[in-house]
């Protein structure tokens, strides 16, 4: 019983903590937290988000911004400590008006030397998924948190997020996606703001800013667990169930 109660406590913190960092970054980027909205506006499994925020989001996204204007912004971008370790920076790629947009977590070593996102072993199988999908990379974009690999592929640090995430969200605001995919732990933990496990997570869809966001296994982790891959094609099924053909 004492067992049961302390994990009880322990859920209950850690909602209290998710709850702390989406109400911070809610108000970091002048957003109505989602849990002001109205009830009907709340989000729901596997249907369209047409709630305040989405529509203040995608109103914030009129004036002609494009990628290539937040590329130029981005420039040679020296903003935290990784920029002078990179050999390139890995802004992003695929069709700029994708209704699915794929986030992970950083380049590694083969990105940072070609300049482009998911092309080493772990982009391969993305690759593969997005084909098993019906689709071909250049249907969808693919980015990631940061733009420049961290050394030795450790996991990136607060100061390095908070330097580069207002770039993938000015990038999201241009590309105006219907899903976002995040591939892996770290990238589901820093977009949605909690510290919830991926296991978790994964095969439900989270309010990012009105847009739905399905968290996944990272294509990595998949390498090294096989197994899991079940779990990603039912996670992408449902994406697919949820996007509107026109928009891809
Ligand atoms: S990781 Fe992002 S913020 Fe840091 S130098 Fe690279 S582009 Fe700039």
């Amino acid at each position: 019983m004492a067992h049961e109660e302390g994990e009880a406590r322990e859920e209950l913190l850690a909602l209290v903590r998710s709850l702390k960092a989406q109400i911070r970054s809610d108000s970091d980027v002048g957003k109505i937290p989602s849990y002001l909205c109205m009830k009907g506006d709340m989000p729901q499994e596997n249907r369209p988000l047409q709630n305040k925020r989405s529509v203040e989001f995608h109103r914030e996204t009129r004036t002609a911004i494009t990628l290539e204007d937040v590329k130029q912004e981005l420039g040679d971008c020296q903003r935290c400590s990784l920029g002078r370790l990179r050999t390139n920076l890995v802004f992003g790629e695929g069709n700029p008006k994708s209704g699915l947009v794929f986030v992970g977590e950083a380049p590694g070593g083969d990105e940072d030397v070609q300049g482009r996102p998911f092309v080493g072993r772990a982009g391969q199988l993305l690759t593969r998924i997005i084909e098993a999908m019906g689709l071909k990379r250049k249907d969808v974009y693919i980015c990631n948190i940061l733009k420049c690999r961290p050394p030795g592929n450790r996991n990136p640090k607060p100061e390095e997020i908070n330097a580069c995430e207002p770039f993938l969200i000015k990038q999201l605001k241009v590309i105006k996606p219907q899903v976002i995919c995040a591939l892996g732990t770290f990238a589901s933990h820093t977009l949605l703001k909690t510290d919830v496990p991926i296991t978790v997570l994964r095969g439900k869809f989270h309010a990012y800013h009105g847009i739905q966001l399905m968290p996944t296994y990272h294509p990595a982790y998949l390498l090294r667990n096989p197994g899991a891959k079940k779990q990603v094609w039912e996670d992408v099924q449902k994406i697919m169930r949820f996007l509107s053909p026109q928009k891809l």
